[in-house]
């Protein structure tokens, strides 16, 4: 039998519960981000080939940041109220999309609000579970079950470029590297992500975006409640509601402009496209005072997936990273 067989999922599944305690997550989760920050890490998995066209991060000037949220659609009450909060606040985000907690019709309509309301969907699979033994036609196939549920709701999906996947548990391999790159897709990781699959404090997560955002950040939050593919347990994630209502104000006042992922890619380019004019402008006297500067000027991208920032030569450091 697939693996991507259809599982059964019932309402009153048991609550999932943290495996440690919740203090001892967050020391260490806080130690491991002083040791290495994320956007270090990614530079050192370029090395490794089937990351190496990740996006990370963006090496930004201005101060936007991209907001991901995973595993959605929540249960349809808890889904509204978190677009309410992005709504309230005039943010659009990333969603990415799990094909089978998007069954019920009534979840499918809260995905066709959250559409209207300006958010962009991409591609998370067909369950919340890692890919790792996954087959590559499971793999195949789970990308586009997934692909086929959001250009049903979305008319302009196939227009998309580039859709966006996000790996489920971060993993990815050089078929799923090699076969998303031919769909059309980029994979997009984060640097910024507080581990509420973990911690419930509203001001820990929302202390921990503060103290990690930086321009041109992905930070990635989970929908409000996801249930595990393998075991049907509750994870109840209702605080991230909260964490948004504080956390949106904050990074405004911080200067943070807050973006969908798509938004956050075509800056970069923008960026880019004024260095370049810049640099025709102004011809390389300066270029040994500021080697930084020359550094930053790789080819000019154009919108299409050829060209995206991930694909730009890996000694250039305005490459999206990793
Ligand atoms: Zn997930």
């Amino acid at each position: 039998m697939s693996a991507l067989a259809t599982t059964t999922t019932t309402n009153n599944a048991e609550e999932a519960k943290p495996k440690l305690s919740e203090p001892i997550v967050r020391r260490l989760w806080a130690m491991a981000h002083r040791v290495v920050e994320p956007r270090s890490l990614g530079w050192a998995l370029r090395k490794w080939s089937a990351f190496n066209e990740c996006v990370v991060a963006y090496e930004l000037r201005e101060k936007r940041i991209a907001l991901t949220i995973d595993d959605v659609p929540s249960e349809v009450g808890l889904m509204e109220r978190m677009l309410d909060v992005l709504c309230e606040h005039g943010v659009r985000a990333t969603l990415f999309v799990v094909e089978e907690f998007a069954a019920e019709p009534e979840r499918r309509e809260v995905l066709r609000r959250a559409l209207a309301q300006g958010h962009e969907l991409a591609n998370h699979l067909v369950r919340d579970e890692s890919p790792a033994n996954y087959s590559p036609a499971e793999f195949s196939e789970a990308l586009e079950r997934c692909d086929r549920l959001i250009a049903s709701l979305d008319p302009g999906w196939s227009e998309h470029r580039p859709k966006w996947y996000r790996p489920p548990h971060g993993f990815m391999n050089e078929y799923m590297k090699g076969h998303l790159k031919e769909k059309g897709y980029v994979a997009a990781l984060a640097d910024v992500f507080p581990l509420d699959t973990e911690v419930r404090s509203v001001d820990w997560l929302v202390d921990f975006v503060k103290s990690h955002v930086k321009p041109g950040s992905i930070v990635l939050l989970h929908a409000p409640d996801v249930r595990d593919a393998k075991n049907g347990k509750h994870h109840k994630r209702q605080n991230n509601i909260q964490v948004l209502q504080q956390l949106i104000p904050d990074l405004k006042a911080m200067g943070f402009e807050i973006s969908t992922l798509t938004d956050l890619h075509h800056a970069f380019h923008r960026t880019q496209q004024e260095d370049q004019l810049e640099l025709l402008a102004n011809p390389l006297e300066d270029a040994d005072d500021d080697r930084d500067d020359v550094d930053a000027l790789v080819t000019l991208p154009d919108d299409d997936l050829g060209d995206v920032p991930v694909n730009a030569d890996s000694n250039h450091r305005t490459s999206a990273l990793l």
